[in-house]
């Protein structure tokens, strides 16, 4: 059976590219979106009630990584990108119908207009449903995985001192909390596990409008270089 899905709506979110996105929600409460939802859903009476409730479960498409050929086997980035495991033991993009599904906060609701955070969203995606969180059935006090027991351990982030003053001027236009949000995503380690980065080597994202640039000058440490607002 074939079923065409269409979105309610679309996610404007703070991440403006894959990089760095941390790898499930929560991990960087800074991180913000606004979902907009699309005609009918954008009337009073589709979230009606929705004011009740503190998070939602968004299902998505991972629109930026779906492909035809089906994959079995992935290399989850948990497992330092070269372990092979069945898709079906994974949250990784590259799935059957590349459904995705992220618990949010939800901190404001308006007619045709949610505000949320703890995203781990790309900008631009197309979100094909929205759950209440329901606490006695969702959190599971037995549940356990293996792969993934705990939170990825944070590592500090330095700053270099003019990047951090330039990174609360752009916090103060952008009105958004960018030095943590910063602070949070960096915190999680965007590199691919395999790779031994050189201090010379510059990485970057963008968040809002903001390009920011970070290297490793040490092997466990993380410092911001850049915080420039883009072009
Ligand atoms: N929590 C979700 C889940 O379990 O289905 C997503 C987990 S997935 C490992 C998270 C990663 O998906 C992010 O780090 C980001 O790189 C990627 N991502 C987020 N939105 C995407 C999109 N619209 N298209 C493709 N990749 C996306």
């Amino acid at each position: 059976m074939i079923h065409t899905v269409s979105p309610i709506g679309y996610l404007r979110s703070c991440f403006k590219e894959k990089f760095a996105i941390p790898r499930q929600p929560q991990l960087a409460p800074a991180a913000r979106g606004v979902l907009e939802l699309l005609p009918p859903f954008d009337q009073p009476q589709a979230v009606e009630g929705l004011e009740q409730v503190s998070h939602v479960w968004l299902l998505f498409l991972f629109h930026q990584t779906l492909e035809d050929a089906p994959r079995l086997r992935v290399r989850p980035p948990r497992l330092g990108g070269n372990r092979m495991v069945g898709v079906f033991a994974t949250r990784a993009t590259h799935r059957p119908n590349g459904i995705g599904q992220s618990v949010v906060r939800l901190d404001a609701v308006a007619p045709g207009r949610l505000e949320v955070s703890g995203i781990d969203l790309l900008d631009g995606t197309p979100i094909l449903d929205i759950k209440p969180y329901v606490p006695y059935a969702d959190l599971r006090a037995d549940a356990h995985n293996a792969m993934a027991e705990d939170a990825p351990t944070a590592l500090p982030v330095e700053w270099l001192p003019e990047v951090l003053a330039q990174a609360h001027q752009e916090a103060e236009r952008l009105q958004q909390p960018l030095v943590e949000l910063i602070e949070q995503c960096l915190a999680q380690d965007p590199r691919p596990a395999y790779q031994t980065p050189s201090p010379e080597r510059r990485y970057g994202t963008r968040l809002w409008d903001v390009d920011v640039r970070w290297h490793y000058p040490a092997p466990g440490r993380i410092r911001v270089l850049q915080v420039l607002r883009a072009g």
